[in-house]
């Protein structure tokens, strides 16, 4: 699974599943594109990544706006040379029951959950078409497939992640483009640690394997996606939830 000489952007890459994505990535030989909304968590993961001899990048940049897509996949092209390897990852969680639910709330997660994937994806496949080679790894959740009380933006958001990977997959096929989704069950992050413990502790209970995941369980699986040997695998939704899945 060596990534060497290829070029990676990882959205949200500043903490969580995303960095460890980033830092797997890097531990393979790509190199890589770091970009976080806040830019001294980026900075700091790609400190990481050059302290254990690979090499970073880092772009602070909100991925629900168009100019700093376009930014980002700029500097990774004319800094790095290229980018082969797509990861959408950066995501947030607005929970509220849907009878307090806000437009606002709605909106927020909406706008970086899906069209952020919308746009990174837009903004790299130019460059991907071109050379006839890319891998684009959209993080979704298994949220998006089961629901979950409280959630209904978030998983709405990760439900149309799914769509719009089967559907680009098809539209890429030509080109040599793989586009996969993977579902991360409990992985242990901040994000999950807003999830209050009344709801978490029944949920953990119920997972095979008995235990919530860790960020690197999803890298692993990224990066065998980002790699040559995942070469037949596209518009695959790959759950990684320790079995949980209802
Ligand atoms: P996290 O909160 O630890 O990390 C998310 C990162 O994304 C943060 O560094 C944040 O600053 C960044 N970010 C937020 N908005 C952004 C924006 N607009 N532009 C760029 N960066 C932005 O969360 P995590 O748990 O590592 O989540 C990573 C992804 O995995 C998300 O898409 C999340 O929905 C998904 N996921 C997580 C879990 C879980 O249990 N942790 C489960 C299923 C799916």
């Amino acid at each position: 699974m060596d990534l060497k000489g290829k070029r990676a952007i990882v959205t949200g890459a500043g903490s969580g599943i995303g960095k460890a994505i980033a830092l797997k990535l890097a531990e393979r030989g790509a190199a890589v594109l770091v970009n976080d909304v806040d830019p001294e968590a980026a900075s700091a993961t790609a400190r990481e990544i050059e302290e254990r001899g690979g090499k970073a990048l880092s772009v602070g940049g909100d991925v629900s706006k168009g100019e700093d897509v376009r930014e980002m996949v700029r500097l990774c092209i004319e800094e790095l040379g290229g980018v082969e390897i797509l990861v959408n990852n950066a995501g947030i969680a607005r929970s509220a029951l849907l009878i307090n639910l806000t437009e606002e709330q709605w909106d927020e997660v909406m706008n970086v959950n899906l069209k952020g994937v919308f746009l990174c994806t837009k903004a790299v496949i130019p460059h991907m078409m071109k050379r006839r080679y890319g891998k684009i790894i959209n993080i979704s959740s298994i949220y998006g497939r089961i629901g979950a009380i409280g959630d209904s933006n978030y998983c709405a958001a990760k439900a149309g992640v799914i769509g719009f990977t089967k559907s680009v997959a098809k539209e890429l096929a030509r080109y040599n483009i793989n586009v996969n989704v993977v579902l991360p069950g409990l992985i242990d992050t901040p994000l999950l640690r807003g999830i209050p413990e009344k709801y978490l502790g029944p949920m953990i209970k119920e997972i095979p394997l008995k235990r919530v995941g860790v960020p690197e369980d999803i890298a692993g699986v990224v990066a065998f996606l980002a790699s040559d040997e995942a070469g037949y695998l596209t518009g695959a939704a790959i759950e990684v939830t320790g079995g949980w899945n209802m």
